[in-house]
């Protein structure tokens, strides 16, 4: 299960919008597996299409595909030097996959802000320098260690050695890893630091409720979309309150809510999807009279691969794919008609998955 971190200052409203994500949660029931931390929260990720393919089947139940998000509370200026939660912070933040880093951007006189004014750019960049200050330390660590390598003459030591250097001046600037320009074989070579600003991130824009309708005039918003394009992370505008509100809905009544704000989705379905393309992620279908599934895979995986997120079993002994995307399933109105078209193709173990394919697999047990 893919993981986002949630990080931001203290009063920005992180817990505000971790809550909404832990209400609107997906059901507990579809995932008899996982315990659920406190501090972890599992949402259905959106997909329309899975109703279509659940009527077309007759499947008694929808499974969404799910994203896990956990509040990573204790973010503080200082926390490389063991400030708050200090180095616990770290190790959390260190295992997830993304990084969602919330910004107030919303006036309130009642709520304190800790630096004492709103700066959204000023956040961002206590945040990224604290994340910065944390990396540095991983590759100062282990640039002392490439260097007793490379003294005995190994050659990945010697070639290594130069990005490291590179590295550390960037982070002396507080220039994250992602926004430094590395090639490829490069992040290859540093992946296992699992560097904290290497990880993709985004930024969440938390706005007044009063604008989620309409925040062209608000001037933060537009702060953090000229910082956040420069550094190539992505950005999100919510308002926390808003998604609060929307968390204790019922389905109907939320659709209803946000028609009446004018809005499309809700910001959650926002962030959702934003995490979805900041780690390329797609998701293919399985769909009979039992369910209408979908499952996460990474973009560019091959068949077998993705037959593995439903069992390995089905991966070792993968013979073939019948897959038929998606829009001409639902052009031609069902899985014979499809057939008789030609559109219901047999792909072999090196076809590539694409979004919407609905899928399925042959294999020998
Ligand atoms: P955290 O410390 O980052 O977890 O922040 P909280 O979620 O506890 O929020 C801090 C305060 O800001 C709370 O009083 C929230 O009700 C308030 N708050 C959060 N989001 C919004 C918003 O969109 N608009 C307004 N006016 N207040 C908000």
């Amino acid at each position: 299960n893919l993981e986002v971190g949630i990080v931001g200052l203290p009063n920005v409203g992180k817990s505000t919008l971790f809550n909404a994500i832990t209400k609107a949660g997906a059901e507990a029931a579809n995932y008899p597996f996982c315990t659920i931390e406190p501090n972890v929260g599992v949402v259905d990720v959106p997909d329309n299409r899975l109703a279509v393919l659940a009527e077309m089947f007759g499947s008694k139940r929808i499974l969404p595909a799910a994203m896990r998000f956990v509040d990573i509370a204790g973010l503080v200026e200082g926390a490389s030097k063991g400030e708050g939660l200090g180095n616990k912070f770290l190790s959390h933040i260190r295992q997830v996959d993304a990084i969602a880093q919330v910004i107030r951007c919303f006036d309130d006189p009642n709520i304190t802000h800790v630096s004492g004014s709103i700066d959204p750019i000023r956040d961002i960049e206590i945040i990224n320098t604290e994340l910065c200050l944390a990396d540095l330390e991983s590759v100062e660590k282990r640039k002392q260690r490439i260097e007793k390598i490379a003294k005995s003459g190994d050659k990945d030591a010697r070639a290594e050695l130069p990005l490291l250097e590179r590295i550390i001046e960037g982070l002396g600037e507080a220039k994250p890893v992602r926004a430094q320009g590395l090639e490829e074989e490069e992040l290859e070579m540093i992946k296992e630091l699992t560097l904290l600003t290497a990880k993709p991130s985004l930024y969440v824009a938390n706005i007044s409720e009063d604008e989620v309708s309409d925040y062209s005039s608000n001037e933060y918003v537009k702060r953090v979309e000229e910082y956040a394009k420069n550094e190539g992370a992505g950005i999100v505008v919510v308002s926390a309150r808003i998604e609060s509100e929307i968390a204790e809905l019922s389905d109907e009544e939320s659709a209803a809510f946000l028609e009446d704000l004018g809005l499309e989705e809700s910001g959650l379905t926002k962030l959702i999807k934003a995490s979805y393309a900041l780690l390329g992620l797609i998701n293919y279908f399985t769909a009979g009279e039992m369910e209408a599934r979908a499952w996460t895979i990474v973009n560019g995986t091959k068949a077998p691969q993705a037959a593995g997120k439903i069992h390995s079993d089905i991966e070792k002994g993968f013979i073939r794919a019948e897959i038929v995307s998606f829009d001409d399933l639902q052009a031609c109105g069902s899985q014979n008609a499809a057939k008789e078209k030609g559109l219901v193709r047999l792909e072999g173990k090196d076809y590539v998955m694409k979004d919407g394919d609905v899928t399925h697999f042959r294999f020998n047990v």
